[in-house]
């Protein structure tokens, strides 16, 4: 027991010696508003922070419907049409865990267990990423420094597209709108074969150094990555050709890369959301202000992309809230809405799917032909 609390100081002092060279201004009195209404919003109502039923039934629906849909495409689907919708439904379902399962995981917004909130973060670890890295690229990097170059690894692509104005214009940019679709494809190929080992042999997520994995840490990767192989190409090769098993492979990864891309890309990178850039260390807002203006929700009102998104239409909250479970996130977002409008903050929303998409199309598009943004 001392050990484990040995071993959450350690973490926690290391986040924040990651996190300490950027400050947010001092917190103007929003942020503690907002969390007290939040605070009465539960205690008051009918709701759990965690350890919602609606979670744990999900999360059964979804592992039965990945496993179900594996066993069909792998044992009885006989012609391509068949494998070809089975590949496009199990690439749907991976984010879905992904999105819900492991997310909610992962930000221990799950459970009030440590260990059931590690077991459904390490759900990542079968469908192909790493648990350990996501938790310092996303729930420190990510979720502290939204849409900060140098700090925001969701920015960053390479010299492959400009996401935000502090980025460098290179001439072919001015296509990105068009053909950074193609890459959103690649994603999760990428991630499943590159990003995880280059970040633990280099020990850096982008230009940022993160802790060094520990050997449990280590056997959870490796254990991670054997499954996910045996599931991927293992299992199906046994009773397939390689170029079946590779296409069909493909076919789900790419479903899986856009779906992902797309909505990380929905909530920061169009057009009503800023890109603050640190002046002498210091960020412009308090940090609540700062995740509220830098993320965009959107379709609140359609529970079907809820459901399936696992709340991530509600980024704002989430930003907020990280460890709130997301079934919560339409109630949280009224109180959330109202105090913003009281205290002049600008709550940034799409009405639907597709006019987040067409708002990222925009923003793209502008950061490819206007260099001085
Ligand atoms: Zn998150």
């Amino acid at each position: 027991m001392q050990e484990r609390d040995e071993s959450q100081r350690s973490v926690k002092t290391q986040e924040k010696e990651l996190a300490k060279k950027l400050k947010f201004a001092n917190n103007s009195g929003f942020q503690a508003e907002l969390r007290r209404r939040v605070d009465e919003l539960f205690q008051n109502g009918n709701l759990k922070e965690r350890d919602c039923p609606q979670m744990y039934t999900k999360t059964a629906i979804l592992l039965l419907g990945f496993f179900g849909t594996y066993a069909v495409l792998v044992l009885l689907a006989q012609s391509w049409w068949q494998v070809g919708i089975l590949c496009i439904v199990l690439g749907v379902i991976t984010a879905g865990i992904g999105f819900s399962i492991q997310h909610d995981g992962a930000h221990h917004a799950y459970s009030n267990s440590l260990w059931v909130n590690k077991l459904m973060a390490m759900s990542l670890d079968v469908i192909g990423g790493s648990s350990y890295i996501w938790h310092w690229k996303h729930d420190v990097l990510h979720h502290t420094y939204v849409n900060i170059a140098g700090y925001d690894m969701d920015l960053e692509v390479g010299i492959f597209g400009r996401l935000s104005p502090a980025h460098a214009h290179l001439p072919f940019h001015r296509w990105q709108h068009y053909y950074l679709w193609l890459l959103y494809g690649l994603l999760a190929i990428k991630w499943h074969f590159y990003d995880d080992f280059y970040c633990l042999i280099t020990g850096k997520i982008g230009d940022r150094p993160y802790p060094r994995p520990k050997r449990s840490n280590l056997a959870i990767f490796f254990v991670g990555k054997g499954i996910f192989l045996s599931l991927v190409f293992g299992i199906p090769l046994l009773l397939h050709s390689f170029g079946q098993v590779f296409a069909s492979y493909v076919l789900v990864a790419v479903t899986l890369g856009i779906v992902l891309s797309v909505v990380f890309q929905l909530a920061h990178v169009v057009e009503e959301a800023n890109f603050p850039v640190a002046k002498a260390c210091v960020i412009e807002n308090d940090w609540a202000i700062h995740q509220i203006e830098t993320t965009v929700n959107f379709s609140r009102n359609n529970p079907y992309v809820t459901w399936l998104l696992g709340g991530l239409n509600f980024q704002v909250e989430h930003h907020l809230f990280p460890n709130i479970c997301h079934i919560n996130y339409p109630e949280v977002s009224k109180v959330v809405e109202q105090t913003c409008q009281e205290f002049g903050v600008r709550y940034n929303q799409h009405g639907s799917v597709w006019a987040g998409f067409r708002s990222h199309f925009r923003w793209l598009r502008r950061m490819g032909t206007c260099k001085s943004l």
